[in-house]
């Protein structure tokens, strides 16, 4: 019988991967979540499977609304609870300033990263909350730096887009927190993952790793560890919370 359900979105590289190996560890069955890259998802769940209680491949568009409602339903039908959520997917276009920004980027990146995190946080809620017949749960949103510093001649649309996950974040951990659902984010820094290569500018992670107050990039386990932290009972009375995971950035 299956103890405790994660479902980690954009799980098949970079930090997601890192949150889903750090959650078998901590003993969640993961609900791996991927777009494109299913050879990618399926190494990421032979790890999960090698570890610990093993994972289930969950394919689908963030954004999409369909396919968001088909993926829990999947979730409900195959695994039979859902305990946390960490909306981790989410996408950077190559460096812009504002001026050059069209509509067709702009709908995308929101799509992506602000859609998708919503439509990812309703179904969740409709599950865990002890107001629709939940057993409450925790969900983590991944955030960025850039929401406080705001990407100024880089991506400031990506920035605001991660403003908007703040806000969620604080607004629905306030809606649902006598629920028994806490909703907390976290906001990387850089970290050097693969969402740098079509950014535009080479050797990026290197060039700015050391402007850093650690002098160096992040990794994608340091942000993994926060995410659980906040997952676990140990933050129990967090909800509504956002926690920097820069180097002091
Ligand atoms: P990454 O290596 O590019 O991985 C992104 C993941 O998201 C991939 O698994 C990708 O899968 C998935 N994804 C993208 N669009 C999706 C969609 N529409 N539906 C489902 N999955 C989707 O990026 P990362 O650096 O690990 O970033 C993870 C999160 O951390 C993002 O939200 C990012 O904004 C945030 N973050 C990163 C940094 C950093 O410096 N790396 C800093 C701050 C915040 P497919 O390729 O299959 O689409």
């Amino acid at each position: 019988m299956v103890e405790k359900v994660a479902l980690v979105t954009g799980a098949s590289r970079g930090i997601g991967a890192a949150v889903a190996r750090r959650a078998v560890a901590a003993g969640y069955t993961v609900a791996l979540n991927y777009r494109r890259d299913e050879t990618a998802a399926r190494s990421v769940l032979r790890d999960l499977d090698a570890a610990g209680p093993g994972g289930l491949l969950v394919r689908a568009d963030v954004g999409d609304e369909a396919e968001v409602v088909g993926m829990f339903e999947t979730i409900d039908r195959e695994l039979g609870r859902l305990d946390a959520l960490v909306n981790n997917a989410g996408i950077l276009f190559p460096r812009s300033r504002v001026v050059d920004v069209d509509a067709a980027r702009l709908t995308e990146l929101y799509r992506v990263n602000v859609t998708g995190t919503f439509l990812c946080c309703r179904e969740a809620v409709r599950r865990m909350s002890t107001r629709s017949g939940g057993s409450g749960g925790a969900i983590v949103n991944v955030s960025s730096v850039g929401s406080k510093a705001g990407g100024a001649g880089f991506f400031v649309d990506y920035a605001s887009s991660k403003g908007a996950i703040d806000v969620l974040t604080k607004g629905l951990g306030g809606e649902v927190a006598a629920d028994g659902v806490r909703v907390n984010a976290v906001r990387p820094g850089l970290i050097d993952t693969d969402i740098h290569d079509g950014f535009g500018i080479e050797n990026w992670v290197e060039r700015v790793a050391p402007t850093l107050p650690m002098g160096r990039a992040g990794t994608v386990d340091e942000v993994a560890d926060a995410v659980l932290w906040l997952l676990s009972d140990a933050a129990r009375y967090c909800t509504g919370s956002i926690l920097d995971v820069t180097g002091g950035g």
